[in-house]
C-alpha cells in the first residue's frame, strides 16, 4: 500500500486492472463480482461499450473548453437531463464536477433566493439528522452527524438539523430564518433509509405555505438507482425546487449537477457562480449515454424489479445474523449482527465486492445491468459469509 497518499481510506487489499460488465479483475486474474459500482458510480458496470465509444470518440476530438464559449455536447447533456427531471418541476441546471459541489450551488440557490425576496437574515438551511452532504467545509456543516463535526471547525454558519419524520420538530425549524430545507429521498451513507411519504409531504406543504425552498439531495440515489429516474418521483406530487446529482451521473467520469424548478431556476446569475471543469465535454459525452440508456421507463422497471429480487432472496434466508433488509430499486442496506468491514473483508477473498454503510450494516449499490445469474452467484457467497 502506498505511503504516498494521505491516510484518509480504509483500502481493502486488492488491486484492480480492468473490468468488463459487473465484473473488475485484479493482477492475478481472479475476477470479483461488483456490487458497489464505485459508490454508486458505475452505473452501467464497466467498460460498458457504447459509454467506452462516447468518451474515446469526444476525447479525439476535443477533452475541453472553457465555460466563457458555447459547447454542442454540453448543451445536449443539460437538454436531456433537464428533461429527464422535468417530471419533478425541473427547468434548468448547473454542471459541476461532484456532489459535495451541487449542494453548494443549492445552497448559494437557496440563500440567494431568500435574500432577494426577503432582505438579510433569512439565511438557514435545515438538514436531516443522519444525513450526509458532502466532505467540503460548508457541506460538512450540513452533514447531520456530529462524529463529521469534531475536528475542523470553524464551521460555516446558518445550518441547523432535524430528527427525520419528526413533523412537529420541522414545523417548528421551518421558521422565518429559514431559506431552505435539504433532504436526501434515500439516505445513503448512513445506512440506506428511506423519507416517510407523510413526512415528505408535510416538508412539501409547509415549503410552499413559508416560501423555503425544497431541495433533495439526489447524488447517491438518484439517476435511476431507485427504479424511478429521480427518487423523489417516488414521492408523488411532491414537487422539490431544487435536487442535485452526481455519482451515477457521467457513468463513472466526475460530474455533479444542481438542478431548479420554477421558483429557482433563474436565481443564479452572470458571475454568481462557476466551475472550470464543470460542464466539460467527456462528462456531457458520457452523461448522455447514461441518460439514454437510463432514462427509459423498460429499464427502469428492471432495476426495480431487481432490487425486489435480492430483498425477497435474502429475506427467504431466514437468517438470525441479518436483522434488517430494507431499501428502494439497487440500493438496499442490510443489519447484520456482525462488523460489516469483516465480512467485506471476507466477502473480497470469495470474490465479491460489498459497501458498509455504518459499523452494522451492508450496503448493495450494483450496476444498473447486473444480470439475474451474477445476483445470484453473488447472494450465495454472502450467505456463506452471514
Ligand atoms: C456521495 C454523496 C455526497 C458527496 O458527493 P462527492 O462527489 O463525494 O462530493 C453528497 N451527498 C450524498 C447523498 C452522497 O451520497
Amino acid at each position: 500500500m502506498s505511503d504516498y497518499f494521505m491516510n484518509t481510506y480504509h483500502r481493502l487489499p486488492v488491486t484492480f486492472t480492468h473490468g468488463g460488465g459487473t465484473y473488475l479483475f485484479d493482477g492475478n486474474g481472479k475476477r470479483y463480482l461488483d456490487f458497489t459500482s464505485g459508490i454508486g458510480v458505475n452505473c452501467l458496470g464497466h467498460a460498458y461499450p457504447a459509454l467506452v465509444q462516447a468518451v474515446s470518440e469526444q476525447t479525439a476530438k476535443c477533452i475541453h473548453v472553457s465555460n466563457y464559449f458555447q459547447s454542442a455536447v454540453t448543451e445536449r447533456f443539460a437538454q436531456k437531463l433537464v428533461e429527464a427531471c422535468s417530471g419533478a418541476g425541473m427547468k434548468r441546471v448547473f454542471l459541476g464536477n461532484s456532489g459535495a459541489e451541487a449542494n453548494e450551488c443549492a445552497f448559494k440557490i437557496a440563500r440567494k433566493y431568500s435574500l432577494k425576496k426577503y432582505g438579510s437574515g433569512r439565511y438557514t438551511i435545515v438538514t436531516l439528522r443522519g444525513s450526509f452532504h458532502g466532505r467540503t467545509i460548508t457541506t460538512l456543516s450540513a452533514t447531520g452527524q456530529d462524529r463529521f463535526h469534531e475536528e475542523f471547525g470553524p464551521f460555516t454558519e446558518g445550518f441547523t438539523y432535524v430528527p427525520a419524520g419528526d413533523i412537529p420538530a420541522l414545523d417548528r425549524a421551518l421558521d422565518n430564518t429559514v431559506a431552505g430545507l435539504l433532504i436526501e429521498a434515500v439516505q445513503g451513507e448512513n445506512g440506506v433509509h428511506l423519507q416517510d411519504q407523510a413526512y415528505i409531504e408535510a416538508a412539501a406543504r409547509f415549503c410552499t405555505e413559508r416560501d423555503i425552498l425544497l431541495m433533495f439531495d439526489e447524488i447517491q440515489c438518484g439517476v435511476g438507482r431507485t427504479g424511478s429516474f429521480l427518487a423523489c418521483e417516488g414521492f408523488g406530487t411532491v414537487k422539490p425546487d431544487v435536487v442535485t446529482l452526481a455519482k451515477a451521473l457521467s457513468g463513472g467520469i466526475p460530474a455533479g449537477a444542481a438542478l431548479a424548478g420554477e421558483r429557482a431556476a433563474d436565481t443564479l446569475t452572470i458571475g454568481d457562480h462557476g466551475s472550470t471543469f464543470g460542464g466539460n465535454l467527456l462528462a456531457a459525452a458520457a452523461g448522455l449515454v447514461v441518460l439514454e440508456t437510463v432514462n427509459n421507463a423498460a429499464f427502469l422497471r428492471e432495476i426495480t424489479r431487481k432490487g425486489e429480487k435480492i430483498r425477497e432472496s435474502i429475506r427467504s434466508w431466514n437468517k438470525p445474523n441479518i436483522r434488517d433488509i430494507r431499501g428502494k430499486g439497487l440500493m438496499i442496506g442490510i443489519d447484520i449482527t456482525q462488523d460489516a468491514w469483516d465480512v467485506l473483508e471476507k466477502a473480497l477473498e470469495k470474490g465479491l465486492l460489498l459497501l458498509a454503510a455504518g459499523a452494522k450494516t451492508l450496503r448493495f449499490l450494483p450496476p444498473y445491468t447486473i444480470r439475474d445469474e451474477e445476483i445470484e452467484s453473488g447472494l450465495q457467497i454472502l450467505q456463506e459469509i452471514v
